[in-house]
This record gives structure tokens, C-alpha cells and sequence, in this order.
């Protein structure tokens, strides 16, 4: 038996056959009954769910030797022309691949011309928004006085891109993605037929695949059979599709469940032998707890089934547990590109969701309990976010598997800056005017540096290899040495920089110059014009000697000097450039 044409085998003769679109047949059986079928329809809607297929039904409809009916005979040989898709009065356009081609234009404006063998011609245009500008044209033409024998059925995926003029004289129907469900059964309804042996999980993983579009499904299922030489099962079908075995992911659940870290890292192990795609299998994560989520809080709706034991992991797990490993799980997916093998970057998800497990590890699972203070719902999703966020941080802190029941909001990862709070005002001197920023408990509270800045010298030595950046290397170099002792280096800064004295930046100074001596540093500064030589304007004097060193050879130059007294050559002020100078 032949495989390899499933879709072409299977594709529906009649209306009745058509799995999903009964919104578009109901329509098109009721004008065919009553005898008034619209000149032009329009079908919108993604690829492959099944526009080339309505279409020869509608022309087998329009042109059955046996009348117009809405459920032709599939008999005749109009009928069995139209099927095998060799029907001189059906025309079918692909838009899309012949833009160019011109003889869509005199296609299109042979309309006029009665058909070769039936009533009616029909044409089937996909991707009608693509039509050449000439085609276009003469479709146009052609729509305003369509003759009696011509019906238009346009396809498009892009209808936004179609000129109104079109668009009003169509009926317009949006073709539906078909759902899973849908593809399941048409698949499993094929496998019967066919008699093929194929488990739940593979038809599952198939109609997942097809995401939406039969033919796909279809098709998909065409290779499976001949990849697995006639018995589908889940694994197979996972490593053919390259997607995830879902009993896998199952054993990692209830690894996860069962809190058997022994038993979650032996299973990522067995999988690690397959070298597979770490963020697919994360996706296959979070799609799992999704549907358990689904099953917990919303039981009616169907969830579907496959190797993934829904029923016992949504009654096993807490429901905010349940967000929190699917957040993490998310998280984890996305960091995986930081980690150091996309391996370990799994591991480290799957212990993260161990860590966060309610019960001590060795505990057996329990069933759901409210959880006081913390209790979330679907729709504080947010909220169990920020908390998943806080959590995970506090457990990177702990580095700790044994997580307490509930962690308090972490105080972790608490900004730099933070204990700097306002610089308070030191009334030590009246004048000038005394700012303090002493930072008590930044990174250097070990002891108090013992090398001491001893001039304007050091200091801009400090300065120049401290290796400060943007605006904190602005307020080091804005600054003057005043003097250094207890603890305390003071400087001087300028009115007019005392923008820059702002907490964070002083701390950044702080720990720079602090790592330089060795030690602890505060910095106090005094708002004033400096008395010692700042950074900046040492750098500007030597800019200005090198510029005026490089300004007087130029002009002593004896070429240059013959230049300017034999010829009248004139040195343009602000010309010359010092070399070294980049
Ligand atoms: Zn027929």
C-alpha cells in the first residue's frame, strides 16, 4: 500500500467530509440549494485548512453532469476530473508563484469566453492580493460585470493588502485554523481506516505539529508512517518530529513531584544521551503545566491526553506551584543562551523547581493545602511572578536545596547605592560650605586604609589610574586634594560641579580610590573653588602647552618662516593641531 498520498487520498469529496469550516459549507450548501450563488467569494484564513478543496467541491457542485446540487455525485466524469484536479473549466491561480506570468492576465479575461465543458467556470485564485498589476486589472474588469458562467473563489492570507473595490463585491469568509481536537480525530479517524496501529501520544504530538492546518497534519502523518514502518508510536513520533517525548517529560515531573533530585538528574541524564534541543524540552515543560494549571483551575475543559499524566499531577501539585514552575521553567528557557552548557542551564532550571518545592526534600508529595499569605490565583499572575522572581534570587542567595515553606520577599540583590541614604550635612565649618558622603557599610568596611594621599600630586595620580568611567571619573577629576587623615580624604569641588556629588557617584569614588590605597575610604567634600589643582585642569594646561609648544615650532619652522616672508602665507589661527594628539 502506497503511504505517501494520505492528504490527496483523504481529502474530502464532499461537504459532509469536511472536517471544521461548517460556517463556510452552510453557507455555500444553502445558496446552491436555493439556486442564488454569489459571483465572488473570499476565504481568509491561513494555508492548508482547506481552500483548494472547497473549491473543487463547490465546482463539482456547480458542474455535475447530474444537476447542480449541493452534494454532487462524485460519479460523473466531470466529478471524477474535478477530484484528480484535471477539470478544463476549474482554474486554479496560485498568485503567489505567478505574479509575473501573463498569461494569468489573459487567464483571467477568458472569463468572458463560455466554458469549454460544464455550466460554469470557476476560478480559483489563492493569494489573489499578489495578482500582477495587469492581472489585477483585468480581475477587475471583470468583477464589475461578471458574466453569468464565471465564479470567483479568491483566497487570501493578507486580505488587509486588497483594494476595497474587491473586497465589496465578494462574500467574505474567514476560514477557521482548525484546533487540535479537530486534527486528532480526522488522524486517528485515517489510522482506522488504514489500519495503522498508532498510540495516543503520537496522534497527539502529530496534530500538535500541524499546528492548525489539516494538510500539514496530513502530511506529517505520511512521514511518521513511513519513518516508523507502520506502528506509530509516542517516541518515535517525538524523534522524527524532533519535538520532545512527552513521557519524558512526564518521568521529570514526577521526579519533580515525588521530590527525587536523584531521580530528576538520572532522567535529564538519559535525555542529555540524545543530545536534544534543552529549550524545546523547557517548552514542552511549560506547555505540560500548563494543561495541568488548566486541569486545577478550570476542570471542564477538555486538556487532551497524551504521555503527560495530567489528572494525577494536577491534584498532586499546588496550583501556585504549578505558576511558579511554569515561570520558571519560561525563565529558564530564556537564560539558557547565559548559562554554561545549555545542560547545565536545564539542570539548574530543574533544581530551581526542586528548591521550590513546598515540602522538605524526602517528604512525600501532598495533596493541595492553602498556603497562608501566599496564596495566588490564575489572575495574580503577575504577583506569583514577582514573587517566583524573588524567591529565585533568595534560593541563588541560600544555594541551599531545602527551601522553607513560603521565603520571606527577598531583601537580596538590593541596589548598590542603597545604603548611601542622603548625604547629610556636616556643619563642621560654616565656610565653605561642608558636604559629607560617608558610605557606612559599602564593600571596603574592613579597616580603614593605612596609605594616606599625600599631595595634589598623588591625588591626580589616584585619579588618572583609578580607572573610574563617565560621570564619577567627571566628579574625580572636577575634584582638588585638600588633605587626607582618619579615614577622611577631604576635597574640594567647584560650585558649579556640585551636581556631580551625588551619593552613587561618591561611592563609586569611594571604592575606587579605596581600592587603590587598600583600604577604607570616605570622601568628604568641601563646595568651593578648589585651592589645589583639579584633574581637569591639569589636563587642560598640558593640553594648552602641548598646543602652544606645537603652535610656536610650527611658526619657527625655517620652510614654514620662507613660506610666510616670501610669499605672503598667512598661518590660520586655531589650525594647528599638536601630533600627538588623536
Ligand atoms: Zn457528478
Amino acid at each position: 500500500m502506497s503511504y505517501l498520498v494520505l492528504a490527496r487520498k483523504w481529502r474530502p469529496r464532499r461537504f459532509a467530509e469536511l472536517v471544521g469550516q461548517e460556517h463556510v459549507v452552510r453557507a455555500l450548501t444553502n445558496a446552491l440549494e436555493t439556486g442564488r450563488v454569489h459571483h465572488a467569494f473570499l476565504f481568509t484564513g491561513t494555508r492548508g485548512v482547506g481552500k483548494t478543496t472547497i473549491a473543487r467541491i463547490f465546482a463539482k457542485s456547480l458542474n455535475c453532469e447530474r444537476g447542480t446540487s449541493a452534494d454532487p455525485c462524485g460519479e460523473c466524469e466531470t466529478c471524477k476530473a474535478i477530484d484528480a484536479g484535471r477539470y478544463i473549466d476549474l482554474l486554479e491561480i496560485d498568485a503567489a508563484s505567478n505574479t509575473g506570468v501573463d498569461n494569468v492576465r489573459e487567464l483571467i479575461e477568458n472569463a468572458q469566453y463560455m466554458p469549454s465543458r460544464g455550466r460554469y467556470k470557476v476560478y480559483l485564485i489563492d493569494e489573489v492580493h499578489m495578482l500582477s498589476k495587469a492581472a489585477f486589472n483585468a480581475l477587475l474588469k471583470t468583477l464589475e460585470e461578471p458574466p453569468e458562467h464565471v465564479k470567483f473563489l479568491f483566497a487570501t492570507t493578507d486580505p488587509e493588502k486588497l483594494l476595497v473595490t474587491v473586497l465589496s463585491r465578494c462574500l467574505q469568509f474567514n476560514l477557521k485554523r482548525l484546533d487540535e481536537a479537530q486534527i486528532r480525530g480526522q488522524i486517528a479517524k485515517i489510522l482506522a481506516a488504514e489500519n495503522i496501529e498508532a498510540d495516543e501520544d503520537a496522534v497527539a504530538q502529530l496534530a500538535k505539529a500541524a499546528d492548525g492546518s489539516l494538510r500539514d497534519g496530513l502530511s506529517l502523518l505520511d512521514q511518521a508512517i513511513a519513518y516508523t514502518g507502520g506502528r506509530l508510536d509516542g517516541e518515535a513520533v517525538a524523534a522524527m518530529l524532533g519535538t520532545v517525548d512527552r513521557s519524558r517529560v512526564q518521568a521529570l515531573l514526577a521526579a519533580l513531584a515525588d521530590g527525587d533530585g536523584a531521580r530528576l538528574l538520572d532522567e535529564a541524564a538519559q535525555l542529555a544521551e540524545f543530545s536534544p534541543d534543552w529549550a524545546s524540552i523547557l517548552d514542552a515543560f511549560a506547555q505540560a503545566l500548563h494543561r495541568i494549571q488548566v486541569k486545577q483551575l478550570v476542570p471542564g475543559v477538555d486538556v487532551g491526553s497524551d504521555a503527560i499524566d495530567v489528572e494525577t499531577l494536577a491534584t498532586r501539585l499546588r496550583p501556585e506551584l504549578v505558576q511558579l514552575w511554569y515561570q520558571m521553567a519560561l525563565n529558564g528557557r530564556r537564560d539558557l543562551g547565559y548559562a554554561p552548557s545549555p545542560r547545565s542551564g536545564f539542570e539548574m532550571t530543574l533544581l530551581r523547581m526542586l528548591a521550590f518545592r513546598p515540602d522538605a526534600p524526602g517528604a512525600q508529595a501532598t495533596m493541595p493545602q492553602p498556603q497562608p499569605a501566599t496564596a495566588h490565583t490564575a489572575s495574580q499572575s503577575s504577583q506569583a511572578r514577582a514573587d517566583a522572581a524573588a524567591r529565585a534570587r533568595a534560593a541563588m542567595a541560600e544555594a541551599a536545596p531545602a527551601s522553607p515553606q513560603a521565603p520571606p520577599p527577598a531583601p537580596v540583590s538590593a541596589p548598590i547605592a542603597a545604603p548611601v541614604s542622603a548625604p547629610a550635612e556636616m556643619p563642621i565649618a560654616p565656610k565653605p560650605r561642608v558636604a559629607d558622603v560617608a558610605p557606612a557599610g559599602h564593600a571596603y568596611a574592613s579597616a580603614a586604609s593605612t596609605m594616606l594621599v599625600t599631595d595634589t600630586e598623588h591625588w591626580l595620580e589616584l585619579v588618572a589610574r583609578c580607572g573610574l568611567r563617565g560621570p564619577a571619573k567627571l566628579l574625580a577629576e572636577n575634584a582638588a586634594f585638600l588633605a587626607h587623615g582618619d579615614g577622611v580624604l577631604k576635597l574640594s569641588l567647584a560650585p558649579e560641579q556640585e551636581h556631580l556629588k551625588s551619593p552613587s557617584l561618591v561611592l563609586q569614588l569611594c571604592d575606587a580610590i579605596g581600592r587603590q590605597l587598600g583600604g577604607d575610604v570616605q570622601v568628604r567634600f568641601e563646595i568651593g573653588q578648589p585651592r589645589g589643582e583639579t584633574a581637569n585642569v591639569r589636563n587642560a594646561r598640558e593640553r594648552d602647552a602641548r598646543q602652544s609648544d606645537a603652535e610656536s615650532g610650527f611658526a619657527a619652522d625655517p620652510a614654514i618662516q620662507r613660506l610666510v616672508q616670501a610669499h605672503g602665507a598667512q598661518i590660520v589661527p586655531d589650525s594647528i593641531r599638536p601630533l600627538d594628539r588623536s
